[in-house]
């Protein structure tokens, strides 16, 4: 059996471990009744209103492995929640995929039917782009699992894996690959998308570590694409977001990463904010690629600002704590908690509920460097803003080399606020954006992870690979079935 049929067969066994404990996020659970099933309005590729026979659907989900989910099934309200409880979208079908043919069926029906399709890996973006109104979600919840090879330091992981199933697995080598920061997201818009976390500075993006990826394009067939297969794809789906097909698993190359890192969060008072920023801008360009810095400032209801550094050092421990002692002795926080712990703890600290409680905004975008004006901008702006440091290992790769373009260092500056209400998802919403039109102006190009954008500023992102992505959407999906992303329109 090859690595690639092991792959197959492992998660195939993790969808049916999932669906006989039932876990009610990541299971197939069990196969659903069709006989109930009636004709369903849904929405094609052009935004019109269209009937879905029940002959259609029941046809579907007899030549599933996993399962249809319709708004007749008790668990439709929970299928449909994605983390940012702002998004509340109504699909016409859910196709809970138990392995790659289930997605090839899935891909053929709504392409077939004409129907607008989302694909849902974790379901963390938080534009929402994995959940859609009266379309199909292809839900790859169920797809999980992971393999180490420990020997070629790689691991082969499912598209709708958690970030937290191939730290664990990985770290039981002492290997790890770069990954975000909370371990319970999904790894397959993480990683389409670019992919930033601690250990990104000393090993790159988390795209920048495929070796490979099954990729079923849009007339349904399954690509192997790597450097030699199927190059322009695998050049376009390493930034290029879920434009060009569903991931059904991703190859990792895995590094000897801990299993301790020197972490933890440097606490200041809200009057150090100008004093702590002001530090932040001379020390952190300096950092060696080891250390990962991110500088918080979050606001509570009262307009109070305290900043916060998350502090990551992957490297030689006295190395870590000499550069520790320096922040330190610099900016006199009031408490930090900074010290040798797991990476996989690490990795956990920062995990929420799976589904969050409240409504997100988010953006952010690239900036070269922290003048004194943007430092200004920052403590005066009303929002939850963070500055993350990027640069290292994510700066040797030119910025034509993948689809993702954004390789000269710097910062990503976010910005990001929550809420509980949905009657005040408007007023925030626009609040949050008037915050981003005055911050916006110091940044040059977004990261589309963490951002809701429009269409004119998504063109625009892509910078010099903009023509050569649409190039390849042309050639693998002239359709523009795979849309609900940051959209790269095929070229006419
Ligand atoms: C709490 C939180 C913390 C985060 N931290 C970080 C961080 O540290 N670093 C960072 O870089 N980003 C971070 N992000 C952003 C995160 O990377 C994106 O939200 C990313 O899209 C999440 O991936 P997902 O699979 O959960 O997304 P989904 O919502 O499922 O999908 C997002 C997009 O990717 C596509 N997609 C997902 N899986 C596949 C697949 N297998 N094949 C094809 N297309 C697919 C979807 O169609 C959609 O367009 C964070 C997000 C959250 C909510």
């Amino acid at each position: 059996m090859n690595r690639r049929e092991f792959c197959r067969v492992s998660f195939k066994s993790a969808a049916a471990v999932a669906a006989l404990s039932a876990a009610p996020l990541r299971g197939v659970a069990t196969q659903a009744g069709t006989s109930g099933v009636k004709d369903i309005l849904a929405v094609n590729l052009s935004g019109e209103t269209t009937v879905l026979g029940a002959a259609a659907v029941k046809e579907l989900a007899g030549s599933l492995h996993g399962r249809v989910i319709t708004v007749s099934d008790r668990d439709y309200n929970q299928a449909r929640r994605i983390w940012n409880r702002m998004i509340d979208r109504r699909p016409a079908l859910i196709v809970r995929c138990a392995g790659a043919a289930d997605v090839q069926r899935a891909v053929s029906f709504s392409r077939e039917h004409e129907l607008l399709l989302a694909v849902r890996g974790g379901g963390h973006s938080f534009a929402g782009y994995s959940m859609c109104n009266g379309g199909v979600v292809l839900d790859l919840s169920a797809l999980y699992g992971v393999r180490v090879d420990p020997a070629n330091r790689s691991a082969q992981v499912a598209g709708g894996s958690w970030i937290g199933d191939l730290d664990w697995e990985a770290q039981q080598y002492d290997l790890a690959t770069p990954m975000g920061r909370v371990s319970n997201t999904g790894v397959g818009g993480l990683t389409l998308g670019g992919g930033y976390g601690r250990l990104s500075r000393l090993y790159g993006l988390a795209c920048d570590n495929l070796i490979s990826a099954d990729l079923i394009t849009a007339d349904a067939t399954l690509r192997h694409v790597s450097a030699t297969e199927n190059p322009e794809l695998f050049w376009a789906i390493r930034g290029g977001g879920g434009n060009f097909g569903v991931v059904t698993y991703f190859d990792y190359r895995l590094h000897p990463v801990g299993p301790q890192v020197l972490a933890g969060t440097l606490t200041y008072g809200s009057n150090q904010l100008r004093a702590v920023l002001e530090h932040y801008a001379e020390f952190a360009p300096h950092a060696p690629r080891e250390l990962t810095l991110d500088l918080s400032v979050v606001s509570d209801g009262d307009g109070v600002r305290t900043p916060y550094i998350m502090f990551c050092f992957a490297g030689n421990t006295r190395d870590g704590e000499a550069l520790l002692r320096s922040l330190r002795s610099a900016t006199r926080p009031g408490s930090d908690d900074v010290k040798a712990r797991d990476y996989v703890d690490v990795q956990r600290e920062g995990d929420g509920p799976v589904l969050s409680d409240r409504a997100v905004y988010s953006t952010a975008g690239y900036v070269r460097e922290l003048t004194p004006e943007l430092v200004n901008a920052v403590i005066h702006e009303p929002g939850n803003v963070a500055l993350l440091l990027m640069g290292g290992a994510i700066s040797d790769t030119a910025p034509s080399e993948t689809a993702f373009a954004h390789r000269g260092g710097g910062f990503l500056l976010q910005l990001s606020t929550e809420w509980q209400e949905a009657s005040e998802n408007e007023r925030r919403r626009a609040e949050a954006q008037g915050s981003w039109d005055r911050l916006s102006r110091f940044t040059q190009g977004f990261y589309t992870n963490l951002t809701n954008a429009d269409q004119k500023s998504i063109d625009d992102n892509f910078g010099p690979n903009r023509a050569r992505l649409m190039q390849i959407k042309k050639q693998f999906d002239s359709g523009n079935l795979f849309r609900m992303n940051a959209n790269i329109v095929p070229a006419p």
